[in-house]
């Protein structure tokens, strides 16, 4: 059975990270259909568990695997933006974040100085802000 199985599986895809993510989500879509009235759920999760498991048994390899990579540099992409809103969430406790009023520069400067004369570090402009 294991390797008639096996041998059923040659040459063609099976899953990926992009196909966990749709078996998770009609799984998601399942359970909302068995709580609400909403047949749509069970349709869409139907639909999607379908479509997995042709992505799975597809034996257009290439083509499955440019899906998957693009899914992979699209949750990549996701993850560094986090990290991104994260630090900056964290420079706002020490910093104040303010823009140069003639080029848009932004410029960062250390919270609770008082009043203070900044210099724009790309277009030489000294502008007074609060800090
Ligand atoms: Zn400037």
């Amino acid at each position: 059975m294991r390797q008639k199985m096996q041998h059923f599986m040659m040459g063609r895809y099976g899953a990926d990270q992009l196909g966990q993510v749709y078996l998770g989500i009609s799984m998601v879509f399942l359970v909302i259909s068995l709580f609400s009235r909403w047949d749509i759920f069970y349709v869409l999760a139907l639909g999607m568990m379908g479509y997995e498991y042709y992505r799975m048994l597809s034996r257009k390899v290439e083509k499955r695997y440019q899906e998957n990579q693009k899914f992979m540099n699209w949750r990549y992409g996701l993850a560094v933006k986090k990290n991104r809103r994260k630090e900056l969430a964290q420079q706002r406790k020490i910093y104040h974040f303010y823009k140069c009023p003639s080029c848009r520069q932004k410029v960062r400067v250390p919270k609770g100085k008082g009043k203070i004369c900044i210099t724009c570090p790309k277009c030489k402009t000294e502008f007074i802000k609060k800090s």
